[in-house]
């Protein structure tokens, strides 16, 4: 079981000198939660850090500084978020049996949810992925900002990570293409998702506000 913590985003809406992973958290570079927690979690046997492109170094001596044991490699990561996916995978043996993704942007993973998204693929599914039901209404908007229509939210979800992945099918899903979630590049290539219960406290850090807001929960 090896997790890919994918921390090669430039985080601008933060408005910080340095990439989104090094913001602070409490005291901490935000990287080094979900770091943590991935390394204490008995369902990982190894992680994959990709790292902001120059910022490998910082990331290795701050896996080492925790004493996270099971931070086998780390690289740096692409121009998109699914090229950054690709290096880490590029590091993940061929004997591997299930991929973990994970945003580093997402601090608080818990054991529980990794657990739920690991469970589906013994029943046959190629992934699964936490989703949280959409409570606002949907409008569809035109350029303008004119109300073009009201969408149904019956059955749509908020997507989030820790996503998991039968390592064969998300191997070569992955190998091309671009998408938003690693779920996109499976279900593109005729891949059988599951969607299981998410969490709220799984906010991905956007604006220096999710910083406070997660600070708080901890
Ligand atoms: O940009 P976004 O907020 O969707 O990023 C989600 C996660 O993907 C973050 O943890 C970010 O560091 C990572 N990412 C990456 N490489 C990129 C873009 C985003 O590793 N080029």
């Amino acid at each position: 079981m090896w997790a890919i913590l994918v921390a090669a985003g430039r985080g601008e809406r933060l408005g910080l000198d340095q990439p989104k992973a090094f913001a602070k958290l409490n005291d901490e570079p935000l990287l080094a939660e979900p770091l943590r927690r991935l390394d204490d979690s008995d369902w990982i046997d190894a992680i994959v850090i990709v790292a902001p492109p120059g910022w490998e170094e910082p990331a290795i001596l701050l896996a080492e500084e925790l004493g996270c044991a099971k931070a086998n490699a780390c690289v740096a990561g692409g121009a998109t978020r699914s090229d950054s996916v690709r290096a880490g995978l590029a590091e993940v043996p061929a004997d591997a049996l299930v991929v973990l993704v994970h945003d580093a942007a997402r601090p608080l993973v818990s054991d529980e949810v990794i657990g739920r998204v690991i469970e589906p693929l013994s029943d046959g599914w190629d992934g699964a992925v936490p989703g949280l039901p959409v409570s606002d209404t949907l409008k569809l908007v035109a350029p303008d900002g004119g109300v073009v229509d009201t969408v149904s939210r019956e059955g749509l979800y908020a997507v989030q990570t820790p996503q998991a992945f039968r390592a064969d099918v998300f191997r070569a899903a992955a190998a091309a293409g671009d998408a938003t979630d690693c779920a996109g590049l499976v279900e593109a290539a005729g891949g059988r998702i599951k969607l299981v219960g998410g969490d709220e406290r799984l906010l991905k850090v956007t604006t220096s506000d999710d910083l406070a807001k997660i600070a708080a929960w901890l």
